[in-house]
């Protein structure tokens, strides 16, 4: 454990697997106070409990990010906890990728619920408070979790991509609008990440094309996601590295 990010009130999406997850446990292994959301209650009930025996502090929310007022009710449950957030970590999300011939519309709409307004959904509820941390003099930070398929074609992905390639370009003109508060605005946008993230891939065409790529590269681990954030957030206050791109080495 340091103190290196004690003072901060760190708020996680998407932090019952994967990246999540892992930078929760980060985030409160530097002395943050943790506030961990996803729906799945018991794996965030397990993560709290191993952040508490370590010494640290925890607690989970059970919050679904389709649905504003399960948000805004973790919103609440955060502040009177532990005071505003300072941190904010938007990252839970689903990729379905699929042929668009195939005509998914219930897909579609999943990933775009998930990964556009899901991430809407929590910057409503929780800049507000990002502002009162920055305005309390308290370094503040919203990240936003993009892809490098917000950037990169390939096929099959043109409905998570254009997902992704929203929150990048939202991203880049919230930190204009909130840098002046003094709230740093930052997007991670990752290549392959061993998560969860690939086994909710329906899509035979799909499901090939990560089971070749999971053989041929060593795909990123959620832990260098969550050093990435660690390392983003305790930057001095004056420098907000907005974005970054990470990818496994050998993926091209
Ligand atoms: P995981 O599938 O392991 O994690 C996704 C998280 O999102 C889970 O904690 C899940 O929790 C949560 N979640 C899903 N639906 C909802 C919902 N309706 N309400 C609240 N939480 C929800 O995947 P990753 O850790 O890989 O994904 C994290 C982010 O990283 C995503 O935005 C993804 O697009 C992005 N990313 C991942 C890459 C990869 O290769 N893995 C590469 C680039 C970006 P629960 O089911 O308990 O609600």
């Amino acid at each position: 454990f340091t103190s290196q990010l004690s003072g901060r009130v760190a708020v996680i999406t998407g932090a019952s697997s994967g990246i999540g997850f892992a930078t929760a446990r980060l985030l409160a292994a530097r002395g943050a106070r943790v506030a961990v959301l996803a729906r799945r209650r018991e794996t965030l009930d397990r993560l709290v409990d191993e952040i508490r025996k370590a010494g640290g502090e925890a607690m989970a929310l059970t919050v679904d990010v389709t649905d504003q007022a399960s948000v805004d009710a973790a919103a609440t449950a955060v502040e009177q906890s532990y005071g505003p957030a300072s941190l904010v970590f938007n990252n839970a999300g689903v990729m379905l990728p699929g042929a668009i011939e195939e005509n998914k519309m219930q897909e579609w709409e999943q990933q775009i619920d998930l990964n556009v307004n899901g991430v809407m959904r929590v910057i409503s509820a929780f800049v507000p408070q990002l502002a009162k941390s920055a305005s309390a003099g308290i370094a503040s930070d919203l990240i936003n979790t993009s892809s490098i398929a917000g950037q990169y074609i390939f096929p099959y992905f043109a409905v998570y991509s254009a997902t992704k390639a929203y929150v990048s370009h939202l991203t880049r003109h919230m930190r204009v609008e909130l840098g002046p508060k003094n709230i740093r605005v930052a997007m991670i946008e990752p290549g392959c990440v061993a998560t969860e993230l690939q086994g909710h891939v329906t899509f035979q065409g799909a499901k090939d094309w990560l089971a070749n790529a999971a053989q041929n590269i060593d795909f990123l681990q959620p832990e260098d996601i969550a050093e990435t954030v660690g390392f983003l957030v305790s930057l001095p206050k004056h420098v907000n590295l907005q974005q970054v791109v990470i990818m496994p080495t050998k993926q091209g």
